[in-house]
């Protein structure tokens, strides 16, 4: 399996930092955004240190990692034009970094609709990746499976089934699937997983799931809400987590990690969580006691 959590990528140091905090978890892969994941103020390419944190990686026999693309990017915004141009356009740019970087995974939200309607939204949202995704594209786009806050896209499978019928260059798309989100839009993760994939089996095979983002959630299934929680302490729980990690099929997928960072061994400051996540996953063995 490939567990390992998303990354910061800030300083000097920039995506060097990135490895060495995914080999201070004992992670085997990471996930990073390339800038704050709110904004879109970016670095140069020459600027992100990337030979370094390539030389660290084949150290330390690290393969694969994912790019985020940031929040505020919104193809399905038909309401402001202005949004639309914003997202297309940083989209190629996301698109050049995270190639050059040498991820071949970039994961995006599909996108919120903002009252227009789930058609327009969807159209729109092909409409965009039509204009970034080109038959030499050497990077995915991943579709991530969202919890259907709001306006959110991307809460069933046929809606991301839609937007692959309607990109010309569908070769380029591929699904990270959220767990959190999975259970907020109403799938059953935690007593039937199995069950999910078939409901998803419907309208993709499962070598189109890149990239996983496992996550136990704070709200019950259904409730629509995407709050994450730490592993073994939300409404999904251990075993159904740890059961993911264990599918013979994503034994070549990143299992990244966006859970919620806090108080460890009784911490003045919230920290991140996920050496200990990774290592009780690894291990296959929920323990409560974890964080005190
Ligand atoms: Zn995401
Ligand atoms: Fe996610
Ligand atoms: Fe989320």
């Amino acid at each position: 399996m490939l567990l390992g959590s998303h990354v910061g990528m800030s300083g000097k140091e920039m995506m060097l930092g990135s490895v060495k905090e995914a080999l201070s978890y004992g992670a085997d892969t990471f996930m990073l955004y390339t800038g704050a994941p709110q904004n879109t103020k970016r670095k140069e390419i020459a600027e992100l240190n990337i030979p370094a944190a390539h030389a660290l990686m084949e150290e330390h026999g690290m393969k694969k990692f994912i790019v985020h693309a940031p929040y505020i990017i919104n193809l399905a915004n038909t309401v402001n034009a202005e949004t639309y141009d914003l997202a297309v356009m940083f989209l190629k740019k996301e698109i050049e970094r995270t190639a050059a970087m040498g991820s071949d995974t970039l994961v995006l939200h599909p996108g919120a609709h903002v009252g227009a309607g789930e058609d327009a939204g969807i159209a729109s949202i092909v409409k965009g990746l039509n204009e970034v995704l080109t038959s030499d594209c050497k990077v995915h786009i991943a579709l991530e499976t969202m919890a259907g806050k709001g306006s959110e896209i991307g809460n069933r499978f046929e809606q991301l089934a839609r937007i692959y019928d309607g990109v010309k260059w569908n070769d380029k798309l591929r699904i990270c699937m959220d767990t959190c989100h999975l259970n907020d839009a109403g799938f059953d993760v935690k007593n039937d997983f199995e069950g999910v994939l078939k409901q998803f089996e419907r309208y993709f095979p499962l070598n189109q799931i890149a990239c996983i983002h496992l996550n136990d959630s704070k709200n019950d299934q259904g409730a629509a809400k995407d709050r994450h929680e730490n592993i073994g302490y939300g409404t999904i729980g251990f075993d159904a987590l740890c059961g993911v990690t264990r599918i013979a099929e994503f034994a070549d997928t990143p299992i990244i990690l966006e859970t919620p960072y806090r108080e460890i061994g009784g911490s003045a400051d919230k920290l991140a969580p996920y050496k200990l996540e990774i290592a009780m996953l690894r291990d296959g063995k929920f323990d409560p006691k974890i964080f005190d």
